[in-house]
């Protein structure tokens, strides 16, 4: 793994702003996502990670399981509408850009070039650019940031939010997603964190992140409560449940008479 000098820096950001690492929506992976209740919340654009988020550690191909949440994403935000932002590739250490290539070739959407990694103000400059230079921009408001690292991906998104004056009553028709979700004192992308890991990665690391994040949002907790987002459960849905394997041989044959069984008792 390179050396991510802002990286290394958020714990002093956390002394200053611990909300910093708490993620607005928490769930397992992509498949939980409700793409079409985001875009009709105003949500227009979305940025994703890429290792252990899409694809296997650094590798281009996207994981077999999200290809149709991957699918509805694509259709649902349209084209041009999703980045890839990742740490490794279209970074200095993706020579060529080749595997930043070679990921737009797999996942079918484009990748972000930049020179500094997440969650620096450098990275997140890029993708403002990137999606001001759209043919209908998208602004951070409507942006929704979604990734497995919460020190990176979830600091990255809080730090493009900002304080936002009490709304006094809707008279604009022409909302942002972020007046149309809530009346928080915070506006900005809404940030996603997927807790689910396809191949163990940074094991010691994450677990102090997911720590850290715990013990922020019980703090939140015991100092008032103030959520910084209305209710986002609209947005998330179950897993699919794991398909059955059959199993062969005497196993087999004991799964069956057991289903058998059930069915009956069941009668
Ligand atoms: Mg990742």
């Amino acid at each position: 793994m390179p050396f991510n000098f802002s990286g290394t820096l958020v714990p002093l950001h956390l002394l200053v702003n611990p909300r910093l690492v708490v993620p607005s929506i928490i769930i397992k992976d992509i498949r939980q996502l409700e793409f079409r209740e985001l875009r009709k919340a105003g949500y227009k654009g979305a940025v994703f990670d890429k290792d252990n988020c899409l694809t296997l550690p650094h590798r281009d191909q996207l994981v077999p399981e999200l290809q149709d949440a991957w699918e509805e994403c694509r259709v649902t935000f349209g084209e041009g509408n999703v980045l890839i932002v990742s740490n490794t590739a279209g970074t200095r250490l993706d020579p060529g850009e080749i595997q930043a290539e070679s990921v737009t070739h797999h996942l079918r959407v484009p990748v972000l070039r930049h020179k500094n990694l997440k969650p620096s103000y450098a990275c997140i400059s890029s993708i403002r650019n990137y999606f001001s230079s759209l043919p209908t921009p998208v602004k951070d408001d409507e942006l929704v940031i979604i990734g497995d690292r919460i020190f990176t991906d979830v600091v990255l998104a809080n730090r493009m939010s900002r304080k936002m004056k009490a709304q006094s009553g809707a008279k604009d028709t022409e909302k942002t997603a972020e007046e149309n979700v809530t009346k928080s004192s915070r506006a900005g992308p809404l940030s996603i964190w997927t807790s689910g890991v396809w191949e163990r990665e940074a094991t010691g690391l994450r677990l102090l992140e997911k720590t850290v994040m715990e013990c922020v949002k019980r703090w939140i907790a015991q100092s008032n409560g103030v959520a910084t987002r209305g209710d986002l459960s609209r947005f998330v849905k179950e897993l699919p449940p794991p398909p059955v394997v059959e199993k062969k041989g005497l196993l087999g044959r004991w799964q069956r008479i057991s289903e058998f069984w059930t069915t009956i008792r069941r009668d």
